[in-house]
């Protein structure tokens, strides 16, 4: 296969330009793909795989995509390959960053309580009732301040890169009043400065209600509405506006009004939906969210509108989230029902939900894991999601989440033989070293 570019040699002698070739790779999943969009049914389980893979970078930028023996002939490879910088990647996976497209980073403490209730056996709204759940992480982030803040974002950012994360989603959520959950944000920006990765900011003022606007929601919607989503547009705090979207928090009807703030802000939306009981998505999908996530109790009506929206232009399609890692460590028997959603043409994304009370979980991987034995996607339906389709689930895709020319070189390399035991090995790291913007780090 030929490259299809090549840099200018001029492109090597920029003194910011670095250049970076993996060769011998044994598989290289590129995740191309010949349509745009989100990847639906059978597409999912296009990995784009080549044997004996080459990838090179430029600048930060991927230059070319093919084989080792083209990448080693290519003229302009072998006039530079002594300013190249070159990893051999015999025997080892490589494939693009993954894209983690829903956390929770902004909290400063475990929720040891509401674990042991669990293993008690309290139910998540009996620990909410119970004075845990969300409520209880507010008080630890009102009081913390922005640079401690930050500290445990970053630290959740780099425990990620480890497993081979490299664009984060990261939302506020725990502050539940203006200034905290302004602060939660620039907790978030102030991490993201630090950290070589993406991060796409939300703001999830509208998590859940805060105590003192208990049976207040409408007072409490119009706080985020009219100041928490202003200010944060204003500042250039956040992408997207959040909302938890169900039983014991926010309606339907009030996740509407937050949409079309949003839209009057110029920022985009998702929402948490479906997780603890059945809400009607489709009045939502008029705002043309970015993503909607959880679908534990999404109904046939539900599924059939998503997958109707993949008429849409690519640039306005909805994906699907589905974050297992929530199902697990809430000991659930019942988890998405993503064979369903896959069926039935919904595009789909694997994220981590990394939080404190329901997913503390950093590992992508994991969740590939928990897609496979518990949702029975296919290793390469579940590779698909957590990259291409969480790129898109970030309105990202245009620079994330495939190792095609013009793209970010962002990429993980996994020390294993074959894609499939990347959710095999359970609880493990097989995550050998990580690449962002053509850097190894
Ligand atoms: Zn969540």
């Amino acid at each position: 296969m030929p490259l299809p570019k090549r840099p200018r040699d001029t492109a090597l002698r920029n003194s910011g330009a670095r250049a970076l070739l993996l060769i011998n790779i044994g598989q290289l999943l590129t995740l191309r793909s010949s349509t745009k969009g989100p990847r639906r049914g059978r597409d999912l389980s296009d990995l784009g795989l080549i044997e004996d893979g080459a990838v090179l970078s430029v600048g930060g930028k991927i230059v070319s995509v093919g084989k080792t023996k083209d990448a080693l002939s290519d003229s302009w490879v072998k006039k530079n390959r002594r300013k190249i910088r070159e990893i051999d990647c015999t025997g080892k996976v490589v494939l693009p960053g993954f894209v983690d497209s829903h956390t929770h980073p902004a909290f400063t403490a475990p929720r040891l309580v509401d674990f042991e209730q669990r293993i008690a056996g309290a139910t998540y709204e009996q620990i909410a009732e119970a004075g845990g759940g969300i409520r209880s992480s507010v008080e630890g982030v009102r009081k913390a301040t922005r640079a401690a803040l930050a500290g445990h974002v970053l630290a959740a950012l780099n425990a990620m890169l480890t497993q081979g994360t490299t664009t984060v989603e990261a939302k506020s959520g725990y502050g539940l009043s203006l200034d905290a959950e302004l602060k939660s944000l620039e907790a978030i920006g102030d991490a993201a400065r630090e950290w070589p990765g993406t991060v796409a900011p939300t703001l999830l003022g509208a998590h859940v209600v805060p105590r003192e606007y208990e049976g207040r929601e409408d007072k409490y919607v119009r706080i985020v509405c009219k100041e928490m989503i202003p200010r944060a547009a204003e500042r250039k705090l956040a992408r997207f506006v959040d909302v938890f979207c169900d039983r014991g928090a926010f309606s339907p009807a009030s996740a509407e009004h937050l949409f079309l703030a949003a839209r009057e802000h110029g920022l985009g939306v998702r929402a948490h939906v479906c997780q603890l009981s059945h809400c009607e998505i489709a009045p939502l999908l008029k705002y043309d969210p970015a993503s909607l996530d959880h679908m534990d109790y999404a109904g046939d009506d539900d599924i059939g509108a998503l997958a109707a929206q993949s008429a849409m232009s690519p640039a306005l399609q909805t994906v699907a989230t589905l974050v297992p890692g929530a199902n697990y460590f809430l000991g659930l028997g019942r988890f998405p029902d993503a064979r369903r959603l896959i069926d039935s043409g919904v595009p789909v994304a694997l994220a981590t939900d990394y939080n404190p009370g329901t997913s503390p979980t950093i590992s992508m991987p994991f969740v590939l894991s928990l897609a496979c034995t518990h949702m029975k996607m296919t290793p390469a339906e579940a590779i698909a999601a957590a990259t291409i389709n969480g790129a898109h689930a970030l309105r990202l895709a245009g620079r994330k989440g495939s190792l095609e020319a013009g793209k970010d070189a962002d990429l993980a390399i996994f020390d294993v033989a074959d894609y499939r035991e990347i959710p095999y090995w359970v609880a493990g790291n097989r995550c050998a070293a990580v690449i962002v913007a053509g850097t190894q780090l």
